[in-house]
This record gives C-alpha cells, structure tokens and sequence, in this order.
C-alpha cells in the first residue's frame, strides 16, 4: 500500500488527496498542502478558506469525535460588533470584518441567527462614563454603530430592565446558533475537497529544513492507540487550548507561551417573566477578564445569564460550581431586579484560553491581542494563539487572514484610508488655479501682467469697445472671476471641516465622503456661476454654495461630537 492510500486509510478520509500547488518556490513532495491542527469554529473556517484554493489539499486534525466540543460549544454565542477593544487591534478589525462576513453567510445559507442587538447599562455615574467611553470609541470605528437610548424608549422596549444612569444600544450584535455554524463549515469545508481526521491527537511536530521542507506531524489515534506520521507543507495550529503547547513543540525555549485559563460559568433561567428582547451587558470596566456576567438569548428566546470569570489550572475544570452563583445573583439583580432567583440554575461552563491574566477588553496595560503569525524561522506554520472572545464572531475573518499570509495575499482589514490630504490639495488646485479668470482672459488676449487684478475695471469696456470681446463674454469673465474668489474665499471652510474631524478621529469613510461631496459641489457650482445667466437658474448656484458648504458643517459637527 502506497504512503498516501495509507494515510486515506488511518485517517479514513473522504477526498482523495490532489496534486498540490502551494508553493512553486518549494517544492516538498508532502503529503498535504495545508494541515490544520484543532476543528473548532476557527480551526473550521480557517481550513474551509484554505480550501478553497484550487489544487490543494487540507486535513483538519481533531483530537475529539465531532467538530466544536472544546471552547466553541461553550460561549454565550454572540455576534459582538467589536466594541470593546483598541481600535488598531486584531479583536476590533476581526470582529468587525468577521461580524458582517458572518452575518451574510448566515443570511445565505439558513444559519439560525438574529440581529437583537445589544444594551450596554450603567447604573452609577462613573459606569456611565465608561458607557460613553465606548460610544466615543465605536463612533471612531465607524462599522460598529451604537446610539444613546432615552429613558422614554428603554420603559417602552424592555420594562424589565434596569439602567439607573443611561444606556447605549449596539445596534449590529446579534446572537448565532453556533452549532448549525460549525456542521456548516465542516460540510462546506469537506464540499471543497477538505477531510477531517476525527479522534486524532498530534502529539509531535517537527519542521524540516527549518520549515522550508514543510512540517513532520504525528498523530495518535484514540480510537486505537496507532501512531501516523505524515507531512504537511504548511502548519496551522488553531488547537485553542492546546495551541501553546502545539507552538512550544516547535518555537525555542525563549519563545514558549504559557497558557492560562479563566473559567466561566453560565446560569439557565427556567422562568417567562422578567423577559427581554435584547442581550444586556453591565458596562466593562478596564482590567477585567470578560464583559461581565451578561444576559443572552438563544436562539428559542431562552435566558441566560454568565459568563462570569474565575482563573483555573485546567481547561478540564469545567463543572459548575454553587458558590459562582451566589457570586453572580447580585451583578444579574443590578440589571434585572425582578429576576426570579429561584427559576435560575447552574447550567454549563467555558474556558477562555488566555495568554495572561490581564484583562480582555479596554485599551492600556494588561490587555491582550489575538496572536495570528507565520513564526518567524518557520515560514508556513501559522499561530493562533489566545483565540478568545470574540473569536466565534472573528472566525471567518480569521480564516481569511490565514489565508492572506500563506499566499501574501493583503487580507481586507485595513482600515479605509483617509483621503482629506488629496481633497484638500485638489480643491486648492480647483480653487486658485483652474478657476481663475487668467486662462480665459489670456485666450482673449486681455490679460495684463502688471495688475491682472484690475484687468476688467481697467480693460474690459475698452476690449468690447474694440471687438476684441464681446460683452457676452466680457460678463462672463466677470462672473468667472467673483466664481474664482468665491472658491477661494470658501476653502478654508473645508480645510477647518477636514482636519478638525481627521484629528477628531471620525471615520475616514465619513470624511472622504464629506470631502467628495464639497468638490462635486465647488465644481457644479463653478460651471453653473460661469456658465449661467438666467435670473431664474442662476438661483441654484445658491442651493449648490449651502450643498458644499453644508458638507464642511457635517464634519465640523462629527468633530464636535468626539471632541465633547
Ligand atoms: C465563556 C466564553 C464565552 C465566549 N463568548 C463568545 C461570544 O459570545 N462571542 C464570540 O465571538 N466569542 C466568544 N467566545 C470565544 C469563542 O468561543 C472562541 O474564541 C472560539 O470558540 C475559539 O475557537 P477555536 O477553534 O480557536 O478553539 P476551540 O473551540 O477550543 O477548538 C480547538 C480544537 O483543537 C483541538 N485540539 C487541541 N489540541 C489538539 C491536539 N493536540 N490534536 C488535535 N486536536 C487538538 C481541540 O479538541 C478543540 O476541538 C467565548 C469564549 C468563552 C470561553
């Protein structure tokens, strides 16, 4: 039996394994393109997209019987709009790209999901300042909307919910079933030409040639306790709780991680009453391990409350514990007074895998990116590491980003650049140059250098006078010379719109648009003040000066709003 019919064999995969084309620059003669070690929502989207890849071939390594048992089975399963964390950190432009990725696949392929959306609440002052912290910091993102929810409206939406001092509304989370997510992409994956090795644990990996001949992998079967060695050319590790220990079998000593575990338990509430129809936070206050012990909704409308966070040696400590719900009963009683106690129960535990014990949300000391990198020394083997919350929203971003680094791809996360600078240069241009009177009074052959300024008092009667213009064109060069220093007079307008809301921090998708729609405008209003002079049409030039001009109030206004 050849080597690759024994591998379909042992790992009784589905597809055939193809012929390879990873990489025309190093050809290793493996026995797959891509391995990816851990079939959890990430591991699975991640190895889906790298399937995606025309001549390839990707197995998926799994060390359990089904996709998902580990972390991804246990989460509150929320779709989070990317709020909580610095904006140029990888859980924000995951989040984000991943939130909206997820709800279109969802959308299209009739995956249980539901935009609720989301309450963040305060019940004292200084919560309140912290829920307008993140409102600030979710306007500067842009693709992550919240809005300030009135007192009138929370009585009238949710009565049951309490929020002394304010609320802010996260309009684009949601809740996704994650179960029906996974049997998606595992089914998509396989659809691709994918396999999946169930029940079979990597116990070594070893880099050939430092990585250039691809990666050694070998397996156990807990099925029947035989050992497989096979050879990949490139190496995902997305074991989550196993990945510090998949990375420290090939990284040296001096760049070892060490993992760290912050259980979290979720309490069922068996109760109808109190209900609500949005997923309700307490507000996060800087350095804590999670978002506070929060209210979900699955997707049948059912409560539940947690995570809270307690640090553990074990990512097998995973039963619940009657203590954590005393704990807990306050912190749901501050949102929900009318709980009813009794209907809430110990329901199912999670473990976050951390990197530290530092906080997992805010900005400042302690908080802690994603890690996703091709390691240096090892071209090919890509880390995940302390793939946390919200690493479920993040999966099919995460994928993509994988992917981006095997193949140099630039994955789609950048930010939208910010393109004022070019605005701004162009309408001074527009302004000062294009507009001005002396191309056309040149053309006439009036233009006097000495005191171009004064051509038209001094010249124009006498150049009608003398046939050189017609006084048609001599009118038309006046107004194309009170257009000339109208655009002049009004570009400090944009130049003040456009840096203010720049340093401000508003979003460079709302500035280029604000920028665009100011130059359009200068320009229909140029042609129309040269070019029209009927009394009645040369009204619009008016309607058009307040179109630009009103551009530049939007960003001084968007200014104003981050600056307060
Ligand atoms: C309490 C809690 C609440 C959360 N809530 C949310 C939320 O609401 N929204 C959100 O976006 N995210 C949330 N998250 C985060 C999210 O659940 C995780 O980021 C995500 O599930 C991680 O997926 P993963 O594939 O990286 O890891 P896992 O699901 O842990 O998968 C890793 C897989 O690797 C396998 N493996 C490990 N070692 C080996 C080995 N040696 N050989 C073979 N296989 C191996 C494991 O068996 C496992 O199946 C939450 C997490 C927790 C703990």
């Amino acid at each position: 039996m050849s080597a690759r019919a024994a591998l379909l064999k042992h790992f009784k995969l589905k597809n055939k394994l193809t012929n390879r084309c990873f990489s025309t620059t190093r050809p290793t003669n493996a026995d797959f393109t891509h391995a990816v070690i851990g079939a959890g929502v990430v591991g699975l989207a991640t190895a889906r997209e790298l399937a995606a890849r025309e001549g390839t071939s990707t197995i998926l390594l799994e060390r359990h019987d089904a996709p998902g048992t580990e972390t991804s089975s246990r989460n509150s399963e929320v779709i989070h709009a990317g709020l909580y964390y610095p904006a140029t950190s990888l859980k924000t432009s995951l989040c984000i790209r991943g939130r909206n990725l997820l709800y279109d696949l969802c959308a299209q392929n009739n995956i249980p999901h539901l935009n609720t959306k989301k309450w963040i609440v305060a019940q004292t002052p200084t919560q309140w300042e912290a829920c307008l912290e993140i409102h600030a910091h979710a306007q500067r993102l842009g693709d992550a909307p919240t809005r300030l929810v009135g007192r009138e409206e929370a009585q009238q939406r949710e009565p049951d919910v309490k929020a002394d001092t304010g609320i802010i509304e996260s309009e684009t989370s949601g809740i996704v079933d994650s179960h029906s997510l996974m049997t998606y992409l595992q089914g998509d994956f396989e659809e691709r030409g994918g396999d999946i090795a169930f029940k079979t644990r990597v116990t070594s990996v070893e880099a050939i040639d430092g990585g250039r001949g691809g990666y050694k992998i070998t397996a156990v079967s807990d099925e029947d306790g035989s050992v497989t060695s096979f050879t990949a050319e490139t190496l995902i590790n997305s074991a989550g709780h196993g990945a510090c220990a998949i990375s420290n079998m090939l990284l040296p000593q001096e760049r070892h991680f060490v993992p760290h575990y912050a259980k979290g338990t979720y309490f069922s509430y068996a109760a109808s009453r109190p209900k609500t129809s949005v997923l309700v936070y307490p507000v996060t206050l800087p350095g804590t391990g999670g978002l506070g012990t929060h209210l979900t909704l699955d997707m049948g409308g059912r409560i539940r409350f947690g995570p809270d966070v307690e640090w553990v040696d074990s990512p097998d400590d995973l039963v619940p514990t009657a203590a954590r719900l005393e704990q807990a009963l306050p912190e749901i009683k501050a949102y929900l007074p009318g709980v009813d106690v009794d209907a809430i129960a110990l329901d199912y535990c999670g473990i976050r895998p951390k990197l530290g014990r530092g906080g997992a949300v805010n900005e400042g000391k302690g908080f802690q990116d994603f890690i996703i990198r091709e390691e240096e020394g090892l071209p090919g083997f890509i880390n995940l590491l302390g793939i946390e919350s919200p690493g479920l929203t993040s999966c099919l971003a995460i994928g993509e980003m994988v992917k981006g680094i095997l193949y140099r791809l630039r994955a789609s996360l950048n930010p939208t650049p910010n393109h004022g600078p070019i605005f701004l240069i162009s309408n001074f241009i527009f302004a000062y140059g294009l507009l001005s009177s002396r191309t056309l009074k040149q053309w006439y052959g009036i233009d006097h250098q000495v005191s171009p300024r004064e051509d038209l008092t001094k010249y124009g009667e006498t150049a009608v006078r003398e046939g050189k213009i017609t006084r048609k064109q001599l009118d038309m060069l006046k107004r194309n010379e009170s257009a000339h220093a109208n655009a002049v007079e009004n570009f400090p307008l944009l130049v003040a719109g456009v840096l203010f809301a720049s340093l401000a921090g508003v979003p460079a998708q709302k500035v280029n648009a604000a920028a665009l729609s100011y130059t359009i405008a200068r320009v229909v209003y140029g042609g129309v003040y040269i070019f029209v002079d009927h009394p009645t049409w040369s009204w619009t030039r008016a309607w058009v000066w307040w179109w630009g001009n009103s551009s530049c109030f939007y960003l001084l206004w968007k200014a104003g709003e981050l600056l307060c």
